[in-house]
């Protein structure tokens, strides 16, 4: 089954809002083994439309289209497919008494008549229930020169589209797919993509299975994706061995999630002290529901000030040393683990960029200390390219110390 999404917005095109309907249609088919093989977006104009339709229609079998199905003047994704496919749209009188009683309830004065645009349904259209908002999705089951087609529309705001696609689109698709295609996927750590894809492909050989990685600061994502699960649990399980203590725990996908695991599993408790990564530790610790148990709390010690009053760090040190020391670091991490009385801490201290870098301490020069229990150690980076990449590697480099201080317990 060949899938497409048309994303229509004008919004979407100037960059006012970013395409998370694209990026969540495109996991959740992903992850229920459907592929997504292609996506337009267009904005809110008839024609343009029009044209994504005929360029689509051709190749898929199933067109997903996201927005405009609203009652305002330019939301016309029902009525512009409608006509591509000739269907003929008639008011569903239980939509329009649905949209009644809605509106009844804002107390709003009467009904514009525009509201009602939303209960136009095409004859024999499948109607998918909104739950959080007033647009229904339609689910249509029609033809193209003599082909038959799925055309789904579904409603813009990710509020709405999102449950309206797994309660009410996802169990259609799976009752009509012929051959779903499975992903299973593991990360390495801090590995080089190209060793890893050469290992990973000696292992699938010739197998019908498809590998696809994703490299990040923290390390590859391997994907194996393919028709036979059986078959890819078994490589999946044949690779993890290879790669053995690298591959990270409990099927975590980042350093964050897994140090959170290792964490809860030796019921140990995290603290920060963060200069120039400014507490984008933290936050990918609080990204993770439920982190309360294992993360206690940081301190974003930017300036030397901080340093000093908030982690204890001798004033000695930060004339002598400097913030961005080797000994600025370590006592920051060892007070950030008191103070917060914690088993484990990270401390960090660097140069971040672009300015502020001398020939002693060049841009991207980055003290990381890491602390757990009685051992601690703070380790001396030099990483290169902007700010935002010299701040993610440190953060990676501070989650996989931790990594390796941790499996030392
Ligand atoms: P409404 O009844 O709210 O008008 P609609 O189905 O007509 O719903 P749109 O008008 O296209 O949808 O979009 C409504 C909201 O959803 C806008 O705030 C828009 O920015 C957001 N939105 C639309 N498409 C996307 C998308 N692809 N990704 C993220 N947000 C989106
Ligand atoms: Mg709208």
């Amino acid at each position: 089954m060949k899938i497409a999404v048309i994303s229509t917005g004008s919004e979407l095109l100037k960059g006012a809002t970013v395409n998370t309907n694209l990026a969540f249609l495109g996991q959740a088919l992903t992850a229920a083994g459907f592929t997504l093989e292609r996506g337009a977006i267009v904005p809110d104009s008839g024609k343009s439309m029009t044209e994504a339709l005929a360029s689509l229609a051709p190749v898929s079998d199933i067109i997903i289209t996201t927005g405009g199905l609203g009652p305002t003047s330019d939301d016309i994704t029902r009525q512009v497919v409608c006509e591509f496919f000739g269907l003929k749209l008639k008011e569903d009188p239980q939509l329009r008494k649905k949209l009644e009683e809605y509106w009844q309830s804002l107390k709003r004065g009467f009904a514009p008549e525009a509201l009602f645009l939303q209960a136009q349904v095409p004859e024999n259209a499948v109607v998918l229930e909104n739950r959080n908002g007033t647009a229904p999705g339609l689910w249509l089951n029609t033809q193209k020169d003599g082909s038959a087609k799925i055309i789904i529309l579904l409603p813009g705001p990710p509020s709405e589209l999102e449950p309206m696609f797994m309660a009410e689109v996802m169990p259609k698709l799976e009752a009509i797919a012929v051959e779903r295609i499975f992903t299973e996927r593991f990360m390495v750590a801090g590995a080089a993509e190209l060793t890893i894809q050469q290992q990973v492909e000696a292992v699938i050989g010739n197998l019908p299975v498809e590998p696809a990685y994703c490299a990040s600061a923290e390390g590859v994502r391997v994907f194996l994706a393919g028709t036979d699960r059986p078959l890819l649990k078994t490589k999946v399980a044949e690779l993890k061995k290879i790669f053995g203590n690298a591959v990270l725990a409990n099927d975590s996908l980042s350093l964050a999630e897994e140090a959170s695991f290792q964490l809860r599993s030796r019921k140990l408790t995290l603290s920060t002290a963060e200069s120039c990564t400014g507490g984008m530790i933290a936050a990918a610790i609080t990204d993770l529901a439920g982190s309360s148990d294992i993360f206690k709390g940081s301190v974003v010690a930017y300036s030397n000030e901080v340093k000093e009053k908030m982690l204890g760090v001798p004033a000695e040190i930060l004339i002598k040393h400097g913030a961005v020391s080797e000994e600025c670091v370590a006592v920051m991490v060892d007070n950030v683990c008191a103070r917060f009385a914690t088993d484990a801490g990270i401390a960090v201290s660097g140069i971040a960029g672009p300015g502020g870098g001398t020939p002693d301490k060049p841009v991207g020069l980055v003290f990381i200390g890491v602390r757990v229990k009685g051992r601690a150690e703070v380790r001396k980076f030099n990483f290169r390219g902007s700010r935002e990449t010299v701040r993610r590697r440190a953060v990676a480099s501070a989650f996989r110390m931790l990594r390796d201080l941790l499996f030392q317990q």
